[in-house]
């Protein structure tokens, strides 16, 4: 039984990836998004065995394989070149997120989603039961139950929990993409990473396809001063932090084009204690934003949607209370020991690298 009227706030992963599987269960929503149509923030990400399968059931697992590029090997070195580790990865694909995002949402109706509508706050019935979404351009839409996608700084979080904490993190990333070929070819499908001896300093190079290469500077922002977002400064940035690092780091840095580098703060989000409120759910980032080391969050955000749908779609009750205490539970107990590993992941990124140096993904949910 599908519980009327469903708007989707914020048509990223978790947003579309929701639409897609509700309407192959027959259910029917609208998508706000923030941003215009081709609005993709964000280079690329690995996704993993867990994404995957939950892509499956989305329908769109072959169509993301067929543009995402299969990582098989994962390699660590030091930044003097020595291998730390190396080994096999379980099932690992890099990807960019214009790609991936294009191949989820292949097939869902254009009037379903509406671009330049930025949430801007909800209003509610007495019963605390919120009647409509308000967008900033006066816009507005009213609907049954309402879907919070809008990523880690969401807005509608900060509507239904204004008390939760998203922290500032201690690691910022410079993330770029370049195209090359030759430079791909010499990854064989490997997802690599330099770490600084010293601990809180790392590049890492994650193929994303034949042809493009996502790469991501972390470091320690206790250590080293963020640098301003100008192409200049990055560049220098970059190069004096990575003076003398290995070959391919510094083929790397010579083809990027430091116009197309960002600046990314990630950080993590206090545990919430539900992952709704009255008709408000929220999903992926916005539900329980972490520490970029697991590279968990795409992969999470499909699950989320996938779960909520099929159980939203499968409820026999006329209220969808039930269908989000079931899904809030679920995934609270998913996520509880990622968020827990994503913290331990950057504890030893500040640290110096030891010989027992594990994959710096969370391979399982
Ligand atoms: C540098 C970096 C590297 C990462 N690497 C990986 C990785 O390797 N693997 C991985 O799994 N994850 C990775 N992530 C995390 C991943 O990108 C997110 O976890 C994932 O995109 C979450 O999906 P989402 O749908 O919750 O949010 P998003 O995909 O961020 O989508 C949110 C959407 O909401 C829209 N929006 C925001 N505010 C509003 C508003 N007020 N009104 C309307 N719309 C709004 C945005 O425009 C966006 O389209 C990385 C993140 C960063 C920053």
């Amino acid at each position: 039984m599908h519980p009327g009227k469903v708007a989707i706030i914020g048509g990223g992963i978790a947003g579309t990836a929701f639409a897609q599987r509700y309407r192959q269960l027959g259910g029917q929503v609208s998508i706000h998004e923030r941003g215009g149509p081709q609005h993709h923030p964000g280079m690329g990400f690995i996704l993993l065995a867990n994404g995957f399968e939950a892509l499956s059931s989305v329908g769109r697992r072959s169509a993301v394989e067929k543009l995402s590029y299969p990582l098989t090997d994962c390699t660590i070195r030091d930044h003097r070149g020595n291998t730390l580790l190396d080994e096999k990865l379980e099932w690992a694909h890099g990807i960019t997120r214009s790609a991936f995002l294009e191949a989820l949402s292949r097939g869902l109706p254009e009037s379903w989603i509406r671009h330049g509508q930025a949430f801007s706050h909800f209003e509610s019935n007495p019963n605390g039961r919120v009647r409509r979404a308000i967008f900033e351009n006066g816009e507005q839409v009213e609907a049954d139950l309402f879907l919070g996608c809008d990523g880690a700084n969401s807005r509608v979080r900060g509507e239904i929990f204004p008390t939760a904490k998203l922290s500032g993190s201690r690691v910022i990333e410079l993330v770029s993409e370049i195209e090359s070929d030759l430079l791909v070819a010499r990854t064989r499908k490997r997802f690599m990473k330099f770490r600084h001896e010293e601990g809180g300093l790392a590049l890492g190079l994650v193929p994303a396809s034949r042809r493009k290469l996502i790469w991501y500077l972390q470091f320690d922002a206790e250590k080293y001063s963020t640098p301003e977002a100008d192409p200049g400064r990055l560049e220098s940035f970059t190069r004096l932090l990575t003076q003398g690092w290995p070959g391919p780091v510094l083929q790397l840095i010579q083809a990027t084009d430091f116009r197309r580098t960002r600046i990314c703060h990630t950080g993590a989000l206090e545990p919430l204690n539900a992952y709704f409120r009255e008709n408000v759910a929220l999903l992926g980032d916005a539900a329980h934003a972490m520490h970029s080391f697991t590279s968990q969050g795409v992969n999470t955000a499909i699950e989320d949607a996938v779960l909520l749908a099929e159980t939203l779609a499968n409820s026999h009750s006329s209220t969808s209370r039930h269908a989000l205490t079931s899904y809030s539970e679920a995934r609270k107990a998913a996520i509880r020991p990622l968020l827990k590993l994503g913290n331990t992941l950057q504890d030893e990124f500040l640290a110096p690298p030891t010989v027992d140096q594990r994959i710096p993904l969370a391979t399982t949910a």
